[in-house]
């Protein structure tokens, strides 16, 4: 349910029905914007509609959240973006976030050469991972803790915010020291368990659309997270498997207006993992940022030749700043601000 209060409620009215929800066992989950606050109210429906909420002081109208997502939904904030503040970078509304760095951790060189590069052309996030996902469990599964603590002098050097992925609820406690936002992976998405220790956690939750999810479970996977009182998530595209070969996965472009018109949450696009190839990596950017992503998550490699993982679809640190004034043009053209020497 979601308790609309009149404009001129007070902040003792807004606390009094808080109170009268929480003493049913429900979940409160006030949000204050402009005009109106509104309180959803998660919980058993039958204990919740015998509160009577809308007779209450300062209670404008009672109204259902139709949506099996109720937190992540856009009926919620009344139309309202979510804005996250990243360590001092904002993404959501008119704010636009270019996430760059490596695949995967590799060296300390390759790590720092590249979050020079990505800072100097104005990226506003590092991305990088040090657990990895293989398909193969012979391959290089990721540097683990050392590669955290690479990460982290990056982070240093640079002042960038670091994105990195963590894929098992144990490496929590290290991943959370050098992480200004935890990814969960596509093959993660539904990983309940885990989504619900990162809500716990607090930490900014950036989640990927896993290979064959509906945007209905992508926001459900959310709805996890934003049930443990953690509001700072973002939803990632990154391509979705369909009959097509000819490319490593269709990106699905379509949800980036949907999951607006659906959702407050911020919208990352990854062209990198979607293509699978460089060369399709710079128009797919474009076309995300001109749709209206709040965000572009995309990988870079200092030599991609000789890259462990995901070679072929790394940008080359060449040319990266060229790449990011691109971006940041199509993204003007979807009213975002600058962020390349912001
Ligand atoms: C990644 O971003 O490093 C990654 C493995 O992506 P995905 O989970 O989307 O495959
Ligand atoms: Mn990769």
């Amino acid at each position: 349910m979601m308790i609309v209060m009149k404009q001129a409620a007070t902040e003792d009215e807004i606390q009094a029905v808080i109170e009268r929800i929480e003493s049913v066992g429900a979940r409160a989950h006030p949000s204050r914007g402009d005009e109106v606050t509104v309180i959803g109210a998660i919980g058993d429906l039958e204990h919740i509609a015998r509160l009577e909420l809308d007779g209450q002081p300062g209670v404008d109208r009672v109204v259902p959240i139709l949506k099996p997502y109720k937190l992540a939904s856009n009926q919620l904030k009344h139309g309202e973006r979510t804005v996250l503040d990243i360590a001092g970078r904002k993404i959501g509304g008119e704010h636009f976030a270019l996430i760059a760095g490596p695949c995967t951790v590799e060296s300390r060189d390759q790590t720092l050469t590249t979050a020079h590069v990505v800072a100097q052309a104005g990226a506003t996030m590092l991305r990088g991972g040090a657990y990895k996902p293989r398909t193969s469990p012979y391959a290089f599964q990721g540097l683990g803790q050392e590669g955290l603590r690479l990460l982290a002098e990056a982070k240093e050097q640079t002042g960038l915010p670091v994105v990195t992925e963590l894929m098992d609820a144990r490496d929590l406690e290290p991943v959370l020291e050098v992480a200004d936002v935890v990814q969960i992976g596509a093959r993660n998405m539904q990983n309940y368990a885990l989504l619900s220790e990162v809500g716990r956690s607090g930490c900014p939750v950036l989640i990927k659309r896993g290979l064959s999810s509906t945007l209905e479970e992508l926001l459900m996977a959310a709805e996890y997270v934003l049930k443990e009182g953690n509001e700072s998530v973002m939803l990632c595209e990154r391509g979705i498997r369909t009959f097509e070969t000819a490319y490593r996965f269709t990106l699905d472009l379509t949800a980036v207006p949907v999951l607006k018109e659906l959702s407050h949450l911020p919208i990352v696009v990854d062209p990198s993992h979607a293509a699978g190839r460089r060369d399709l990596v710079e128009p797919l950017s474009l076309a995300a940022a001109a749709a209206g992503a709040d965000g572009i998550i995309v990988e870079v490699h200092p030599d991609p030749e000789n890259a462990i993982c995901d070679g072929p679809q790394q940008l080359r640190t060449d040319g990266f700043a060229e790449y990011a004034a691109r971006v940041q043009a199509a993204a003007a053209v979807a009213g975002k601000a600058a962020f390349v020497g912001a």
